[in-house]
């Protein structure tokens, strides 16, 4: 059984989705980014004035359940069983969806993909890093003005390079004074030391990539006996060219250190990857990167409750049984 806790709910569209909610909401895409490969990105600037294109389409609660709904679906197929979808609920707001509606239609596409395809779902609300501080805190304000056990984490996206990482410690502040657990990206675009300053500076229960950890030997060991799990998403960090093949990529070198890995798609429809596929590269990177050790890693970093985290423990068993 499969887990994916690192994935943008937008950047899981895929073409026939693009092309079937344009095609509803009377969102005209240029045919020629739509027939490219990789919706046509080819840098960083160029993938994000991508992503901001396609995902213009999602626009109601309708649509957000259709792109939760698919996704899920899509990742039973592979063997996923468990997915925490990253979302910033001031995004869509802003399109004239309130939370608690995007909250409901998260929540209906989780108890279909539960009951239809036996695979369950959470949601981690982001603030954008590059948007600003008094943006984030908006979205903290956002993400806790309603009790759902859908939402169960607060996150940090966007633009490493923007704002200093303490800027965003009162955001995080009423997320934790909440309950929420908490993740951000860090470590991704910049260097080893901004991990442990994330991590500190937002008490974060998680990274969200963290690669660059491996650039410090300290940076690793304080990872490794922190047990702080990396949010590790391969084929993005090849396509995004962070690392030029599987082979170069420290995945290897950060498991052999002893630090927690697990798995996440991050933006599927714009990475051509799937679960399966982050899942067979990390094996292939470390032989010691089956199944059992990440979704064993992936099930106890979760932010989900403990009833679904025994779960998902009895998926895994039986899955790795060859029972399911
Ligand atoms: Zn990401």
């Amino acid at each position: 059984m499969l887990v994916d806790l690192h994935v943008h709910l937008r950047g899981t569209l895929v073409r026939e989705a693009v092309l079937a909610l344009a095609d509803r909401n009377a969102i005209s895409i240029p045919s020629s980014v739509l027939s490219q490969a990789r919706y046509g990105w080819y840098d960083f600037a160029s993938f994000l004035k991508a992503y901001d294109l396609i995902t213009s389409v999602v626009r109601s609660a309708a649509d957000l359940e259709i792109v939760t709904s698919s996704y899920l679906q899509r990742c039973a197929a592979v063997g996923g069983g468990y997915v925490e979808f990253m979302l910033s609920p001031p995004d869509l707001a802003r399109t004239g969806v309130p939370f608690p509606e995007q909250l409901k239609a998260l929540e209906a596409a989780a108890d279909r993909a539960a009951e239809e395809w036996g695979i369950h779902s959470r949601l981690i609300a982001t603030a954008v890093r590059h948007l600003g501080p008094k943006a984030a805190i908006a979205a903290a304000h956002m993400a806790t003005s309603i009790r759902s056990d859908m939402i169960v984490g607060f996150g940090l996206t966007g633009d490493e390079h923007r704002y200093e990482v303490g800027e965003f410690a009162e955001a995080f502040r009423i997320a934790r004074a909440e309950g929420l657990r908490t993740t951000a990206h860090a470590g991704e675009h910049r260097p080893a030391e901004t991990v442990l300053e994330a991590i500190e500076t937002l008490g974060l229960d998680r990274v969200g990539h963290g690669v660059r950890a491996i650039e410090s030997p300290h940076v690793t060991r304080q990872l490794a006996e922190a047990q702080m799990p990396l949010e590790v998403c391969l084929r993005s960090n090849l396509a995004l060219g962070l690392y030029a093949s599987i082979a170069e990529h420290p995945i290897g070198r950060l498991a052999d250190a002893d630090c927690t890995i697990v798995l996440g798609t991050d933006d599927p429809g714009f990475f051509d990857t799937d679960l399966a596929e982050e899942y067979g590269l990390a094996l292939k990177a470390h032989p010691s990167l089956g199944i059992g050790r990440v979704s064993g890693a992936a099930i106890a970093a979760a932010f989900c409750g403990e009833p679904t985290k025994a779960v998902l423990g009895d998926m895994l068993a039986r899955r790795q049984l060859g029972d399911a």
